[in-house]
């Protein structure tokens, strides 16, 4: 099945995407870990999400899943021979709400330590939403405009849209007060386990390696490529609730950090076998990959760059035509928009940082005939 690992076993059947299904991996030099896939109670592209459990120093969890799935979470740690309240601490890879959403829940009901990345905390206090919404380029501008005028993403439909919303309300509100246990460094060690920061998707995602293993979270999925954040700018009222060391958002944010943090993932060598958070088994058949689906996921997006000059071409260009050029009409509606103009504003962000095209006073975009994303991309997997 995988011959990173020794055995791997279905103890629990779950549907063709996998939701509540439990699968017992054993390393090489016998370790056990147990992953238990937590399904999202609400419609997501992405899957269930793999929650994965072992004894190293007590016994870890490794995310909790969604926003009100903590019953199904506890009743699957059940399910291999534990009880909720034995573990010692949950460890979330990324401030999400299908990776933290249960969190709460866990440690409240169980004693469980939260652990994070460092900037986790710092960053619980605030709407991520909003975080992140802040005009911090001008294309970015233009997003917010092409959202505000397309009329199916701000159709009244939508019960659907608008309890989203709600619950995603609830989830900021019940994370200001989670209290984090333990902030986690770059490099950190414990029991076994090594932290490594690796922001972009999220700026507090971790990657936790044990083993020949890597616990990749979102920042490397198979089948799909984790969704990369734009540029943002704090607002003095983050900025001040922060360590000094956490003041520069390009350390945490952006397509070029994105790729950094691919890159460091790719450096742990080519044996090391990825356990993601999602899609480890979908469409009946399991995803078991290693670390070279990270060189798989920095190509696509070396492609996206080349294929978005060529898409503006000699004529200058709109973020919206360019988005609607690279996407495909059924990833273009509703709340999907906004998720694909900001996948493309992340391109456009770090082709105008490195010099390959220029965002004009009206937003339109030109290329400036270089093409130095190619050097960029060399540099970085150099
Ligand atoms: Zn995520
Ligand atoms: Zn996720």
């Amino acid at each position: 099945m995988s011959e990173a690992f020794k055995d791997v076993t279905v103890l629990r059947q779950g549907d063709p995407q996998g939701n509540r299904m439990i699968v017992r991996i054993t390393t090489h030099s016998g370790l056990v870990i147990h992953t238990i896939a937590v399904p999202q109670d609400w419609p997501s592209g992405t899957g269930p999400t793999w929650a994965y459990l072992f004894e190293n120093e007590g016994l870890t969890l490794i995310d909790a899943g969604a926003v009100g799935s903590y019953s199904m979470l506890a009743e699957g740690i059940r399910e291999v021979g534990f009880q909720p309240r034995d573990i010692d601490r949950v460890i979330v890879t990324h401030g999400h709400q299908d990776h933290d959403g249960a969190a709460g829940d866990l440690a409240k009901d169980t004693g469980a330590e939260i652990w994070a990345h460092d900037i986790y905390e710092h960053l619980l206090p605030h709407n991520p939403w909003d975080v992140q919404r802040k005009a911090a380029s001008a294309i970015q501008e233009e997003m917010e405009r092409v959202v505000k005028n397309d009329k199916e993403a701000n159709a009244p439909d939508s019960s659907k849209m608008s309890s989203y919303r709600a619950r995603h309300e609830d989830y900021v509100e019940k994370r200001r007060h989670y209290h984090v246990g333990h902030g986690v460094g770059e490099g950190e060690t414990f029991g076994g386990l090594t932290f490594m920061h690796a922001p972009g998707h999220s700026p507090d995602e971790i990657c936790v390696m044990m083993d020949g293993i890597v616990f990749t979270g979102d920042h490397v999925l198979p089948e799909i490529t984790p969704h990369p954040t734009t540029r943002t700018l704090y607002g003095d009222d983050i900025k001040s609730s922060m360590p000094a060391h956490f003041h520069d958002e390009r350390d945490f944010y952006g397509l070029a950090t994105y790729l950094k943090s691919l890159q460091k993932v790719v450096d742990l060598g080519e044996e090391v076998a990825v356990l993601p958070a999602h899609r480890l088994f979908n469409r009946n058949k399991f995803n078991f990959q290693t670390v070279s689906r990270a060189t798989e996921v920095i190509d696509h997006h070396a492609e996206r760059l080349g294929r978005i000059l060529r898409r503006i071409g000699t004529k200058p260009t709109t973020l919206e035509s360019i988005t609607r050029g690279v996407f495909s009409k059924r990833k273009l509606v509703g709340g999907n928009l906004y998720m694909a103009l900001s996948e493309i504003v992340a391109h456009i962000e770090l082709l105008d940082e490195i010099g390959d095209l220029e965002v004009a006073d009206d937003q339109s975009l030109r290329w400036t005939g270089a093409e130095n994303h190619k050097q960029f991309i060399s540099d970085l997997t150099g």
